[in-house]
């Protein structure tokens, strides 16, 4: 399998859970290098920006809300299948749809605040690492 990047958030409900490091552990446990990371608080454009493609969703505006209501640790996840491989970690979109021992069956309390983001394709992987990181911020190693 190839390596890839994949854009991992962890949103505002796992932030202010204080379990960053728990579920950073997860990603470098499966074998995932963290080839750059910042903590952030989106403004609404960003969110908005980031989403667009949920714009005509009837969740948009509640999730655009959720992730401004706090501070984001955004980082890229470099690996071998590392797209699918985070998207496993992390379980089914609706936490009580998700594996048990992924991140959103431990962490997350409902589908609005699932604790994580995680790019679904090599195509918006591109584009969501692009949206936070200028090239020249991602150390692979
Ligand atoms: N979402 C929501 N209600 C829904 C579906 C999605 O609040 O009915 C939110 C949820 O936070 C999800 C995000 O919108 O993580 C993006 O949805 P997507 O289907 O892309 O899920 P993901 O790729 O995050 O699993």
């Amino acid at each position: 399998m190839a390596i890839e990047r994949t854009l991992s958030i962890i949103k505002p409900d796992a932030v202010k859970k204080n379990v960053i490091g728990q579920i950073l552990s997860r990603f470098e446990g499966a074998g995932l290098q963290i080839v750059a990371a910042r903590m952030t608080q989106l403004s609404r454009a960003e969110a908005e920006g980031f989403y667009a493609v949920h714009a005509a969703r009837p969740f948009f505006k509640d999730l655009v809300d959720f992730m401004i209501s706090g501070p984001v640790f955004v980082s890229v996840l470099e690996g071998e299948g590392a797209i699918l491989k985070n998207r496993d970690l992390m379980g089914a979109t609706d936490p009580k749809k998700a594996d048990k021992g992924t991140i959103r069956a431990d962490f997350a309390d409902s589908i609005d605040a699932n604790a994580v983001h995680g790019s679904d394709a090599a195509e918006t992987a591109a584009v969501e690492i692009a949206y936070y990181f200028p090239a020249l911020n991602v150390y692979s190693r």
